[in-house]
């Protein structure tokens, strides 16, 4: 019984968010990708951030008889599969806790820079490149969900393919590189496109050489959360995904680790 009221409740969310013509996800045959990283002791951080730590509080048989786990885990907002609030880097924007689950649940897009990316770790992307993607696809529709597919994901957990360095500590930030998207993309998609998240498979939406992480700036600015470390795009279509991407809801946090999983239809 509860399972047919959750499915009947997720498919009303799917047909509400879907325009049919565009695609419309037949929710008994669409198969789940999961896009999110296990977080352990080989989860991706900044080289200045403190990284996942998972402590036994008890794991066997209790005095009573029977078995009981029980685990803590310590980490930093931003590591792993995670979500960049906008208050990350816009004074008075939206908190975790404060981005409407509307903006995380929805169509996505997914476009394919690999070529480019693998050939230039510090490859910036180009406003081109969604042009690029509109001519075949058709133009960004209004609150699409944009998934930046770098290639990257293939060196997840090797931090030194993944992000230029395996080293820690501030010394390390000025080695890391890793594609990002060009600040003059990011404000084409503010200005040009009504987009309302924008994700990808790197550390970090600013490319690894980034100072003034002025993407992160210009999306933040006009509440557009960012989806960081995030996995297998490789899976996902160009356009008829349909995506639940879900933080641990931190209240006043910057930003947290994210579930992410996507929809899509299977033939
Ligand atoms: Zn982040």
């Amino acid at each position: 019984m509860k399972k047919i009221i959750l499915i009947s409740l997720l498919t009303c969310i799917f047909f509400l968010g879907c325009n049919k013509k565009q695609n419309s996800i037949n929710l008994d045959d669409a198969k789940i990708i999961d896009l999110t990283y296990s977080f352990g002791k080989e989860t991706i951080y900044w080289p200045t951030a403190e990284s996942f730590k998972l402590d036994t509080v008890f794991a066997g048989i209790t005095d009573k008889g029977f078995y009981y786990a029980a685990f803590q885990f310590c980490a930093a907002e931003h590591g792993g599969t995670h979500l960049d609030a906008p208050i990350h880097f816009a004074k008075g924007k939206q908190t975790i806790d404060k981005i409407p689950l509307t903006n995380l649940i929805g169509k996505a897009i997914v476009i394919d820079i690999k070529e480019k990316a693998l050939g230039n770790k510090d490859y910036l992307i180009k406003i081109d490149d969604f042009k690029n993607w509109e001519q075949k696809n058709g133009k960004i529709f209004d609150g699409a969900i944009v998934l930046l597919n770098t290639g990257y994901a293939r060196f997840w957990s090797d931090k030194e393919k993944y992000m230029g360095t395996a080293e820690l500590g501030p010394d390390a930030v000025a080695k890391l590189h890793f594609p990002g998207l060009d600040p003059k993309a990011a404000e084409w998609l503010t200005k040009e496109r009504k987009i309302k998240a924008i994700g990808l498979d790197t550390p970090s939406i600013d490319y690894g050489q980034s100072v003034l992480f002025k993407s992160h700036q210009i999306l933040f600015k006009h509440n557009i959360p960012a989806f960081e470390n995030v996995a297998n795009l490789d899976n996902l279509p160009p356009k008829g995904a349909f995506v639940f991407a879900l933080p641990m809801k931190i209240k006043g946090g910057s930003g947290g680790p994210l579930r992410i999983v996507a929809f899509v239809n299977s033939n």
